[in-house]
């Protein structure tokens, strides 16, 4: 991306061994991110030409003298954050925070090849060559359903419980998923967009409402005999949507917020008074990769159906201008 607007598709050098712990793919899925859009629309500033992209599948093509698990040929998927998936904040479930982690975004996925930091702790093996109908799935784990997944765990979504989502894009999609896959018996979505709120059906949602902000809790409210949701998903990241999250939840309810957030000022009373837990974050997708990888292999679930647009990579352009006018929800790219 050169400037907000511009994305072109160059050549740039070879991706190399770096350091000994890293890896080489070749990506055979990539995909454009809602988050992507935030520097193409402007909102977050750009320092010259970037690489884009932290989403991808693909087969091991190097791999440095320390790496011991992963293999050159192997198939495999990785977070959208690289992590060594070894010390105190990886083993407790955050390898988004990892103490030595990478933010794939810097070295950009949107390409043929890209390097992948710390591949033994990163990267998860598939159990083969994937099918490719199975690469849209594949790739949705790889960022939007893991964000999903965490949200919907954070939001504490099981058995007997009203979980609502705030926001109709891929992740709060996935989260619905993730929602009904975790046992959540009503799942309330807010959505205006009809292609979405018939794929946010289609994956689980048994309400979807046309309505936001405060107009939007007090339905939730009333899908509640007044108490409110046990546990909110936001997936937006304003600070409208925050406060449409945790009005939402019923005091000690749960708020699973993932939304890249962007101006959210919260006032801190208004907050104390919520009585609300929030935990969220950059979602620690390694944690759930086995699991959805697993899932999706045995065809247990479906969460490539968030791509609504195949193009070549040499076509990522189009890609970026269709998500930005909502003509798509979410990209994916072929090399
Ligand atoms: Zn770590």
């Amino acid at each position: 991306m050169h400037a907000p607007g511009d994305v072109r598709v160059e050549d740039r050098d070879e991706p190399t061994i770096v350091e000994a712990t890293d890896a080489v793919v070749r990506v055979t899925a990539a995909c454009i991110c809602g988050s992507d859009l935030w520097p193409y629309r402007g909102v977050v500033p750009l320092h010259g030409p970037t690489p884009m992209g932290h989403e991808y599948v693909g087969v091991v093509e190097q791999v440095g003298d320390a790496v011991r698990e992963i293999r050159v040929g192997d198939h495999v998927v990785g977070s959208f954050v690289a992590s060594d998936n070894t010390c105190e904040i990886c083993r407790a479930g955050y390898q988004s925070r990892c103490v030595e982690h990478v933010m794939m975004t810097t070295i950009g996925t949107q390409a043929e090849r890209t390097r992948v930091p710390l591949a033994d702790g990163t990267l998860v093996r598939l159990p083969g060559e994937p099918d490719a109908d199975l690469l849209p799935a594949l790739l949705a784990a790889s960022d939007v359903l893991g964000t999903g997944w965490f949200a919907a765990d954070a939001a504490h979504a099981g058995p007997g419980r009203t979980v609502a989502v705030v926001g109709d894009g891929a992740v709060g999609l996935s989260a619905v998923l993730a929602a009904r896959h975790l046992g959540a018996e009503r799942v309330v979505v807010s959505s205006r967009h009809p292609d979405r709120q018939a794929l946010a059906r289609e994956l689980g949602a048994t309400d979807v409402l046309a309505e936001r902000g405060d107009a939007f809790v007090a339905r939730v409210k009333e899908l509640t005999g007044g108490y409110g949701a046990h546990g909110v998903v936001e997936a937006v990241g304003t600070e409208e949507s925050m406060w449409q999250a945790i009005g939402s939840a019923r005091p000690g309810g749960h708020v699973g917020y993932v939304g890249v957030t962007h101006g959210v000022t919260l006032d801190g009373l208004r907050l104390f008074m919520s009585g609300v837990h929030l935990h969220g974050g950059p979602a620690p997708v390694r944690r759930y990769l086995p699991e959805l990888v697993d899932l999706v292999w045995q065809r247990a679930i479906d969460p490539g159906k968030v791509f609504d647009l195949t193009l070549p990579l040499e076509k990522a352009a189009e890609g970026y201008r269709a998500m930005d006018e909502r003509r798509a929800t979410k990209v994916l790219l072929t090399p």
